[in-house]
């Protein structure tokens, strides 16, 4: 498996994809995948956004994303099939910042290549945060913030 990513590249047409989602399932939190493709020309590897694939909410809540298991396994075999890598995991904050909570960080999906975005609507426009999630010896893992540009 390649190294971590410094960031991630989203271009315009799926952060409004993104956007639109989210907004439509307020007040409660939702979420998908970002496939993209690896673009490592000189220096660190980034990740260049192509597609947002919603995943199903299992369980409705304002305050975790709970995704259907076999929604996630239809997205990422839907990624493969596409040649697209799977660049991070993404869901939406409805009223508090784009930081990890404890719950984000008890269960941050074990690959050191994920980044994790987070998509806040507690301001009028929506603010995103990207971070990889790094094992700790505690019980939560540690957010290291990485780049993600719009
Ligand atoms: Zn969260």
């Amino acid at each position: 498996m390649r190294g971590p990513l410094a960031g991630l590249l989203v271009p315009f047409a799926v952060s409004d994809q993104v956007v639109r989602h989210c907004e439509r399932r307020l007040p409660f939190e939702s979420g998908g995948f970002l496939f993209g493709d690896v673009l490592a020309d000189e220096g660190a590897p980034q990740g260049m956004v192509t597609h947002f694939l919603p995943l199903e909410t299992a369980m409705f809540s304002e305050h975790r994303f709970t995704p259907r298991a076999e929604s996630v396994l239809h997205a990422v075999l839907l990624g493969q099939r596409h040649g697209k890598s799977l660049l991070a995991s993404l869901h939406s904050h409805p009223s508090a910042s784009p930081t990890p909570s404890p719950k984000d960080l008890e269960s941050p999906c074990g690959f050191d290549s994920l980044h994790h975005v987070i998509v806040s609507f507690a301001t009028p426009r929506p603010t995103w945060a990207a971070y990889r999630y790094v094992r700790s010896d505690g019980a939560l893992a540690l957010p290291v913030q990485s780049f993600i540009q719009l």
